[in-house]
C-alpha cells in the first residue's frame, strides 16, 4: 500500500459558515477582489453574506462579475488587469466552477507578468494571491481542487493547468447557496461530481485513500438519483450533493481525471454541452470499455448508486440527461484526436488508443 495524500485547502461545511467563520476573512489582507459570474452570487445569496462580512472586518472589495461559463483565457486576462489595478492582496471566488476556475486563473496573472497561455507551465515566479472559494453549484469541486480549466481559443479546446500553490487557502461549503440552482443546472452539476468520483476510483493513480473518499461520494449521489428523477431536491439532497462533489474534487486532486472528461472537454467545446452533461452523455460507455481492466470496482459502483446494470446506469443518465445529439464521423474523428493528446489519456485504466476513443464515442451516439 502505498500513498501521499495532500489536500491544501481548508474545507468548512455547513449553513451559515460564512457568517460563523468571518473572522478568517481578516487574516489575507485589507483588500478582496471578488470573482463571479452575472447572477449566481446574487441569487445564491453568497454575495450578500460575503459582502457583508467584509464590511464587518473592515476590508475593502471590488467585485468582477463578468465571467463567462467555461471561461477563456481573455475573460481571466480582462479580470486580472482589474484585480491588479485595484491591487487586491486576496481573492474571493463565488460560483460555479467557471468563477471558481477563473479566481484561480486571475490569482495567478494578478501578481505575475505572464500572457495567460504561459499559465500552463504550471510554474510561477511569484506564489498566486490566496484564494477562498465559496461554491455555489454541487459538481466541479473546484474549491478544493488545484486545478483550473480555462477555454482556449487558440488550439480549440478546454485545458487544465494548476500547481499546489493554486489550492483555495479555504473553501466555505453552504449548501443553501445551492438552493436557487435551476433543476438542469443541478443534475448536470451532480453528473459531473459522480464522473470526478467514478474517474478518479477506476484510474491508473488511484490509491486507498483516493478510493474511500471515491466510495462515499458515489454512495452519496446514490441516494440523491431518485430525489433528482422525481425532480423533489430537498435540503438534505442539496447538501448530500455539495458534499458529494466536495469529495470528488478531493479525489480528482489526487488522480486526475481521464479520458471521459478529455472525451466530454470537445462536446463542451463544439456543441456547447454542459460540462457535466457531456461527461454524462459518455458515461455508460466510457466505463463498458474500462469493464474488463476494473471488473470489482466497476461492479461496486453500480452496488453503490444501487443499479443492476451498466445498461441500467445508462437508461438513468439518459433520463436525467436526455439523448446524445447527432454526431458527425467526420467530428468525433477530430474529437478523439484531441482527446488521445490530452495527459488524461495516459491516466486511463486500460490502454486507449484513436480507435477505441471514436468507438466510445459512436456507442454513446448510436451511429
Ligand atoms: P458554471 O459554468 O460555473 O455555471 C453554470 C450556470 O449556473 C451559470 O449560468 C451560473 O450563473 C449558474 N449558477 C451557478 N450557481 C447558481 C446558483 N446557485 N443559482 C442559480 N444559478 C447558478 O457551472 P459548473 O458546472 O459549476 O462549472 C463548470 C466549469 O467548471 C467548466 O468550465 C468545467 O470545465 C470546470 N470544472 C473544473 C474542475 C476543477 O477541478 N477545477 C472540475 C470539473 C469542472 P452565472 O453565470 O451567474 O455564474
Ligand atoms: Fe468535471
Amino acid at each position: 500500500m502505498r500513498f501521499n495524500f495532500f489536500i491544501g485547502t481548508r474545507a468548512i461545511f455547513g449553513d451559515n459558515c460564512v457568517i460563523e467563520n468571518e473572522m478568517l476573512f481578516s487574516q489575507y489582507g485589507k483588500k478582496a477582489f471578488i470573482v463571479t459570474g452575472k447572477s449566481s452570487a446574487i441569487e445564491s445569496g453568497a454575495l450578500e453574506d460575503v459582502c457583508n462580512v467584509l464590511t464587518r472586518r473592515q476590508i475593502g472589495y471590488c467585485i468582477f462579475n463578468e465571467i463567462e461559463n467555461n471561461p477563456t483565457m481573455e475573460n481571466v486576462s480582462e479580470a486580472a488587469n482589474e484585480a491588479r489595478k485595484y491591487g487586491a492582496d486576496f481573492i474571493i471566488g463565488i460560483g460555479g466552477g467557471s468563477p471558481l476556475d477563473a479566481a484561480k486563473a486571475i490569482a495567478v496573472l494578478a501578481v505575475n507578468d505572464i500572457s495567460p497561455v504561459e499559465l500552463y507551465k504550471n510554474s510561477f515566479l511569484n506564489i498566486p494571491l490566496p484564494i477562498i472559494a465559496i461554491p455555489t453549484t454541487a459538481g466541479t469541486g473546484s474549491e478544493v481542487t488545484p486545478y483550473s480549466i480555462l477555454t482556449r481559443k487558440d488550439i480549440q479546446i478546454k485545458m487544465s493547468f494548476g500547481n499546489v500553490d493554486i489550492f483555495p487557502k479555504i473553501a466555505f461549503l453552504d449548501a443553501r447557496y445551492t438552493d436557487s440552482l435551476p433543476y438542469e443546472t443541478t443534475v448536470n452539476t451532480a453528473v459531473d461530481a459522480l464522473t470526478h468520483s467514478i474517474e478518479g476510483y477506476i484510474c491508473k493513480r488511484s490509491t486507498t485513500a483516493s478510493d474511500l473518499l471515491a466510495e462515499k461520494s458515489i454512495e452519496q449521489i446514490g441516494l440523491c438519483i431518485d430525489s433528482l428523477i422525481k425532480k423533489d431536491i430537498k435540503h438534505e439532497i442539496r447538501e448530500k450533493l455539495l458534499y458529494a462533489s466536495m469529495l470528488g474534487g478531493m479525489v480528482i486532486s489526487h488522480t486526475g481525471t481521464t479520458i471521459l472528461h478529455g472525451m466530454g472537454y470537445s462536446l463542451t467545446y463544439f456543441l456547447d454541452i454542459a460540462h457535466g452533461k457531456a461527461n454524462g452523455l459518455l458515461l455508460e460507455k466510457y466505463l463498458v470499455f474500462n469493464y474488463e481492466e476494473a471488473k470489482f470496482k466497476i461492479d461496486t459502483i453500480l452496488k453503490l448508486l444501487n443499479f443492476s446494470s451498466l445498461k441500467e446506469l445508462g437508461n438513468v443518465m439518459e433520463a436525467l440527461l436526455g439523448e446524445m445529439p447527432k454526431l458527425m464521423i467526420e467530428d468525433i474523428e477530430m474529437y478523439a484526436e484531441k482527446t488521445i493528446n490530452q495527459r488524461s489519456a495516459l491516466n486511463n485504466i486500460r490502454e486507449v488508443s484513436i480507435n477505441d476513443i471514436v468507438k466510445i464515442y459512436r456507442d454513446a451516439a448510436k451511429i
